[in-house]
């Protein structure tokens, strides 16, 4: 017998056998590919999510833009063409989703209990102090949800200043942010505060938007008021919106100061006769001096934090006509009050924010 003819049945049932394990190794591969395609639906919607939201969402404007019509994207549906992948998104809107994605990690809201009808306490309730420094904390009063209004105070001088971010919530959440910065700079810096100052600092005016995340309704309280058009300066029942922001309907509310924290506001920066303010928003306006016409304290600082800023003054004018406002109001009490618009609605401008701060510190008033 020759060998090929010894071999013949061994190699048909090695054939056989290899036929029997590539089919094997199909099936394996099909089931594996099928668990993995499953996975991928599954496992990534958190982030997902937050590219969803960050591609809905349409750009962020300035308080007085000009978005009487709204720019293409932001009539967008929820339901969107297929996303970009992440790896892919265009440097902007990677940035907005990591702002997005910072949104997402601002503390859930603890359980508050509602509490329209109570009044917000008349006087401030200390808190101990932060960790970070020796600077004194207050609740100053409560939101429409109850969530507390947190002062922090840095000196124990006679000259009382007072920064004020977060009155436009979630849609303006950078000028928090700043807040948060420029407080964690002045605990470990509280060299700073000169001898004759004090400096109160009110992170998020609104809370409730700011717990809203950047969404058009985070803008308002929660009873959909623009608490800048609530104090009890010009104040309107409504307003001619050409040339202000208009992407959703806010109100100034029912009566003048009528919302919780317009009045908690008032009422600290009166007991306290604070002497000078800078409320923060974004974006890229400039800075607005109380009082229509300008008051001269209030612009006087104007013209010094334009003078060591880029931030313009006299403000872009939009032809957007302002009831309502804090730093008028304030203006109308005695107080240098300004608006500082940071330069859009995703940065703090840190660097020259802490220039901004400096020049405020050492702020000398003229009137008595
Ligand atoms: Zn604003």
């Amino acid at each position: 017998m020759s060998r090929s003819s010894q071999q013949a049945p061994a190699v048909r049932s090695y054939r056989r056998a290899f036929v029997v394990l590539g089919i094997l190794c199909l099936g394996l591969f099909g089931a594996a590919t099928a668990y993995l395609l499953r996975d991928t639906s599954l496992g990534a919607p958190a982030g997902d999510a937050l590219v969803a939201v960050a591609s809905t969402a349409p750009p962020m404007v300035a308080d007085a833009g000009v978005p009487s019509v709204p720019s293409a994207t932001s009539g967008a549906s929820p339901i969107q063409t297929p996303r970009p992948t992440r790896t892919a998104l265009p440097t902007a809107t990677s940035t907005t989703t990591r702002r997005a994605a910072s949104a997402r990690t601002l503390r859930p809201p603890p359980r508050y209990t509602p509490s329209p009808t109570a009044a917000p306490s008349p006087t401030s309730v200390a808190l101990p102090p932060a960790a970070t420094g020796a600077a004194n904390r207050m609740v100053i009063g409560n939101s429409v949800l109850g969530r507390p209004l947190e002062v922090t105070q840095f000196g124990n001088g006679p000259l009382e200043l007072m920064i004020i971010a977060g009155i436009h919530g979630g849609t303006e959440v950078n000028t928090i942010e700043l807040a948060d910065q420029l407080g964690e700079y002045l605990s470990s810096h509280p060299e700073i505060v000169p001898p004759n100052v004090t400096l109160w600092m009110l992170r998020a005016l609104n809370p409730d938007g700011e717990a809203k995340g950047r969404v058009w309704s985070a803008r308002g309280n929660e009873n959909g008021v623009d608490l800048n058009r609530n104090f009890p300066a010009l104040w309107e029942a409504d307003w001619d919106r050409g040339g202000c922001w208009d992407y959703m309907r806010l109100t100034s509310g029912p009566e003048p100061g009528s919302e919780p924290e317009t009045q908690a506001l008032m009422r600290f920066l009166l007991t306290h006769h604070v002497d000078a303010l800078i409320n923060y928003h974004s974006s890229a306006l400039g800075i607005f001096a109380g009082g229509q016409p300008p008051d001269p304290e209030s612009s006087r600082l104007a013209q010094r934090i334009g003078d060591i800023s880029e931030y313009p003054y006299p403000p872009i004018d939009t032809g957007c006509s302002y009831s309502g406002q804090l730093i008028d109001w304030a203006s109308d009490h005695g107080i240098a009050a300004i608006d500082v618009e940071l330069s859009n609605e995703l940065d703090t401008d840190f660097e020259q924010n802490l220039a901004i701060l400096a020049a405020f510190l050492a702020w000398q008033p003229e009137r008595q």
